[in-house]
């Protein structure tokens, strides 16, 4: 590919596409907010520019809240993608609709990959993402250039929505991993042990999870909460997993129980108002016990 573009310049995209810079004859970037984009084109040296001319890149990438927002983004884009282009959504999306816009970008001529990435904002900054690839291998063969500027791993897992149900599943085990160590740390507390003690054992013990070693220290014990991934955005990431489970009948009793208290948790703020970590004071305020 000589073009490429980014839309999307939020927590994530705003870090992905600055690793495409240099590496093409052009980098287009379009956010809603058109600001953003001016300020990315300033910092970093992309181009910021209208959504008609960003989707006319030979890889057109797209980092946005959710599906149903790409496929807003995709039906005013449909009359000016040029022939051959491949999409490659990093949303964190759903896998039917993947399927849907695979088919109509096919039907132009274009191809669509789901493509959504694991590594917070520290990973997206640092361009060591993990990301799962689902679509056809001719169209990632074509993208790969591009997707492995923000990578880490790139793995293509499967056909149209096998990426976005890898991811889908991931984030409800990490939910998973996080709801149930803040019950073991506040089990400790109310027996006394401090919880980064605790921490300190279980994170070179068979206990340990990456909410062990990076969630709890780095943003619930210390209080910090810093908002880099909203309640929200994981509440329907594990909203996507438990419509997995039930379309094709698998029992998952415990994803289908933390699914819906992290729905619970996240109901307890606007949409983009708290980071994921606020689960814990959800959790505290269940328990009356703080966990610091
Ligand atoms: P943000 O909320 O930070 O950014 C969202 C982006 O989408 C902004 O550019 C925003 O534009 C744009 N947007 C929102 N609504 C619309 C709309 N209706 N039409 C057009 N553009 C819109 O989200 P993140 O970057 O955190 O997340 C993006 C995706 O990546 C999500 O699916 C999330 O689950 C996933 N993800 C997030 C991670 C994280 O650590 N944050 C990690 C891995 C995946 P505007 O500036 O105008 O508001």
């Amino acid at each position: 590919p000589k073009s490429v573009s980014f839309l999307g310049l939020g927590a994530m995209g705003h870090h992905m596409a600055k690793h495409l810079v240099g590496k093409f004859d052009t980098v287009m970037v379009w956010n809603r907010t058109s600001d953003k984009a001016e300020a990315h084109a300033k910092e970093f040296g992309t181009l910021a520019v209208t959504l008609q001319q960003a989707v006319t890149a030979d890889v057109i990438f797209s980092c946005l809240p959710t599906s149903n927002v790409v496929d807003e983004v995709i039906e005013q884009a449909l009359p000016y993608l040029s022939a051959n282009s491949v999409w490659v959504d990093c949303t964190s999306g759903v896998p039917d609709q993947a399927k849907a816009s695979q088919e109509k970008l096919k039907a132009i001529g274009c191809e669509f990959l789901d493509a959504p990435v694991s590594g917070q904002t520290s990973g997206a900054d640092s361009g060591t993402l993990t990301v799962m690839v689902g679509g056809s291998a001719e169209a990632l063969a074509y993208a790969k250039p591009a997707i492995e500027c923000f990578a880490g791993l790139i793995v293509h897992v499967g056909d149209s929505g096998a990426g976005f149900a890898v991811k889908a599943v991931n984030n409800t085990l990490f939910a998973i991993n996080a709801w149930a160590a803040a019950e073991g740390l506040s089990v400790l507390k109310a027996h006394g042990v401090n919880p980064s003690d605790a921490l300190a054992c279980i994170n070179k013990a068979s206990g340990q999870s990456f909410a062990t070693l990076a969630t709890f220290p780095d943003r619930i014990v210390n209080r910090a909460f810093p908002k880099t991934f909203t309640i929200d955005l994981m509440a329907k990431d594990c909203g996507i997993a438990i419509d997995l489970q039930t379309q094709k009948k698998v029992p998952t009793p415990v994803m289908a129980q933390v699914a819906s208290l992290v729905r619970a948790a996240s109901n307890q703020h606007e949409p983009g108002a708290a980071d994921f970590s606020e689960f814990a004071k959800f959790y505290e305020m269940m328990s009356g016990i703080d966990i610091k």
